[in-house]
């Protein structure tokens, strides 16, 4: 286990330092702010959707390392899917985070967002981890104003 724990925190801070789709996407068809007013993480996502897919999602801003690497990790994995599978995967990770699943078979649906599941541990960082993904809530609703992890 605690190998794998050393694999969760190599991916983490890989994707912290050096987060996958970062900077303003041309053309986004959506974009949304977000705020962690607990950490100080800010993000903005942005998303090029066309007939129910996201064709493309880029995000910017700043924050901890744990939350730049949720919205890097969310992006890459969320890239060339539906609405609805983009629906069952954040209803997914959203339980994955929050404890309330464990199974492999939950682990093995979600890859290497599974990684940030280690923030369980650490009650004070889930919103954190959950930043990208309450944004990526609105950006599904289709909110106008910042939303907050509060
Ligand atoms: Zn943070």
């Amino acid at each position: 286990m605690s190998e794998l724990r050393e694999l969760y925190q190599e991916v983490i801070i890989d994707h912290g330092r050096h987060p996958r789709n970062f900077g303003v996407l041309e053309n986004a068809t959506k974009q949304q702010e977000g705020f962690n007013p607990l950490c100080g993480d800010k993000i903005i996502l942005f998303v090029r959707e066309n007939d129910g897919v996201f064709l493309d999602l880029k995000f910017d801003g700043c924050g901890c390392a744990i939350s730049m690497a949720s919205a890097s990790l969310m992006t890459e994995c969320l890239k060339g899917k539906t609405i609805k599978e983009i629906q069952d995967i954040f209803n997914l990770f959203h339980r994955w985070v929050m404890n309330e699943t464990d199974s492999d078979l939950s682990q093995e649906k979600l890859g290497k967002l599974a990684v940030l599941g280690g923030v369980r541990e650490f009650p004070s960082r889930v919103k954190c981890a959950t930043l990208a993904w309450h944004t990526l809530k609105a950006v599904l609703e289709g909110e106008k104003l910042q939303v907050t992890t509060e």
